[in-house]
């Protein structure tokens, strides 16, 4: 069941989204070589009580994963692009890590997620971050009352394949609202103009293009949860939520 959001429902999602974007914004800078992906869980869990969010991903037990997550954050390096599992991993010069947060505040969400290298870039991953935001721009311009789902995907789609980038169609965006992930919407990374679900005012979803340098192929860690890209080469993942106003999209998880 896809549910409308009211001005004022929107106005709480602004305001959990602006949490999450205000943490990863003080995240951003701790990925540097040296730091342990678990410095980054334990400051994300400080900053998450800090603005009296709850975490959406304690405990969250989908149908994939081996039991429920005990983490706030998923921190994804290198090869790894989504649900990367926090763990006792130093991240070394050059690394490229993905942050994927997702917070509730007075019981409305924001899902935002950014790509950062540690220290010293290569240009092929500078690149892939930049193909991943190109394509989440896109995504959202595509939003506009009047437009299909279908729409937003394309213009997902239109972009990595612009980079020379294959996207995968196993996971994507999705609704956005009370829950973290709301039945009946989905936002793939590919799709055809003028086709899926209408858009209309009052819808809240999340916009993620993901992209492997490689492959649109995936595996999965033994933990059930972390994903990689099947050859091994490297990813990003770039995230916002939105709302669909009579103007166009409006990008919730900003500053
Ligand atoms: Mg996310
Ligand atoms: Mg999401």
């Amino acid at each position: 069941m896809i549910e409308l959001k009211t001005e004022a429902e929107i106005a709480k999602m602004r305001a959990a989204g602006r949490l999450v974007a205000s943490i990863l914004d003080e995240l951003r800078p701790m990925v540097r070589a040296g730091v342990n992906l678990l410095d980054i869980e334990h400051r994300t869990r400080e900053l998450i009580a800090a603005g009296g969010g709850v975490s959406c991903y304690w405990d969250y037990a989908p149908s994939f994963g081996n039991g429920p997550f005990r983490n706030v954050i998923c921190l994804s390096l290198n090869d790894a692009v989504l649900h990367g599992l926090p763990h006792d991993a130093v991240v070394r010069d050059g690394d490229l890590l993905s942050l994927d947060l997702a917070v509730s505040l007075d019981g409305w969400v924001g899902d935002s997620a950014i790509s950062v290298i540690a220290g010293t870039p290569r240009a092929e991953d500078q690149r892939l971050i930049r193909a991943t935001e190109e394509a989440l721009a896109a995504g959202i311009a595509a939003a506009r009352p009047g437009a299909r789902l279908g729409d937003v995907s394309a213009a997902i789609a239109e972009v990595a394949g612009a980079y020379g980038y294959t996207p995968n169609d196993e996971f994507g965006g999705h609704g956005v609202g009370r829950t973290m992930h709301e039945d009946g919407l989905a936002v793939p990374n590919i799709g055809r103009r003028g086709r899926g679900y209408p858009l209309r005012p009052g819808l809240t979803f999340a916009v993620e293009p993901w992209f492997a340098a490689g492959t649109s192929r995936i595996v999965y860690d033994p933990d059930g949860w972390t994903i990689r890209s099947a050859d091994g080469s490297r990813t990003a993942h770039s995230e916002h939520t939105i709302a669909i106003t009579p103007d166009g999209a409006q990008v919730l998880t900003a500053l």
